[in-house]
């Protein structure tokens, strides 16, 4: 090989190994387009305002109702942070920006986000938001990410931790809300919420889905959540390897739980 192919050899190693290391996130069961801020979201954050807290960088359009009051928004942000944390037994060791748009409409036109209110870009360790979206959403998903090397791939598991984290109204009467479905027979099982979380109503699949993780983690203890997390098991045998119970069984618990009227009163 002639000095000047060897060079080019060696460009190509480097480029290779950078090309490896920026590719060489974490192990992860998401599709790499959820890792990825969409070539929408090139937008021009310049004119933004911008605050710096505790563990986060905020930007935001001026145009938002937020714009007037982004420090106790930000102590807020930093408060439910630092709990969330301590709960996950998660550090983090750089700060999480968050990108607080003027509306909804303007975060779904420019993140392609029609049918959500927030996204979270793991990788590049990004909040995009519309204004007042449950504080602790976006940002559980984000810290959740870091319990291990493994994110489930079931929405059940992961939407259910961001919204019995999200430090909303609805989060403080998740069992009742799931109790309420099941007394109108709109659930009779978790199996639907297991294989077809995103073709279900939000408006159900989320707060029930909160209600079952806040039933494992309550009864189960967190440890045992955190080992179902990382397990990077099919669903029924990572119930089984880790609580000796298939997902099925659990599942009938937790739904002895919510119709017991001394336990979950219905509202
Ligand atoms: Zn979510």
């Amino acid at each position: 090989m002639k000095p000047s192919n060897r060079m080019l050899g060696f460009f190509i190693f480097l480029f290779a190994l950078s090309a490896c290391a920026a590719d060489d996130y974490r192990p992860t069961s998401l599709p790499d387009s959820a890792l990825r801020t969409p070539p929408a979201l090139t937008y021009a954050y310049r004119d933004w305002l911008q605050y710096e807290s505790k563990h986060f960088l905020f930007h935001c359009d001026p145009k938002s109702p937020l714009a007037g009051r982004i420090r106790g928004h930000a102590d807020m942000y930093d408060k439910i942070f630092e709990e969330i944390s301590q709960v996950l037994g998660v550090q983090l060791n750089e700060k999480i920006r968050v990108y607080l748009y003027a509306s909804h409409e303007a975060f779904s036109r420019e993140s392609g986000e029609s049918l959500y209110v927030g996204r979270v870009s793991r990788r590049l360790m990004e909040i995009h938001e519309s204004p007042f979206v449950p504080p602790g959403h976006e940002m559980a998903h984000l810290l959740a990410d870091h319990i291990g090397p493994v994110y489930p791939e079931y929405p059940l598991l992961t939407e259910g931790l961001a919204v019995y984290f999200e430090g909303s109204d609805r989060q403080k009467k998740l069992h009742g809300i799931a109790k309420d479905y099941l007394l109108r027979k709109e659930l009779t099982s978790l199996e639907p919420l297991k294989d077809r979380f995103r073709d279900l109503k939000p408006a159900m699949t989320y707060p029930v889905a909160g209600s079952f993780v806040k039933y494992l983690i309550d009864t189960y203890g967190l440890e045992k959540f955190k080992e179902l997390w990382v397990s990077g098991l099919e669903l029924e045998r990572a119930f089984s390897k880790v609580y000796g119970k298939s997902f099925r069984r659990v599942g009938q618990e937790w739904m002895e739980m919510l119709k017991n009227p001394s336990t979950v009163p219905s509202f």
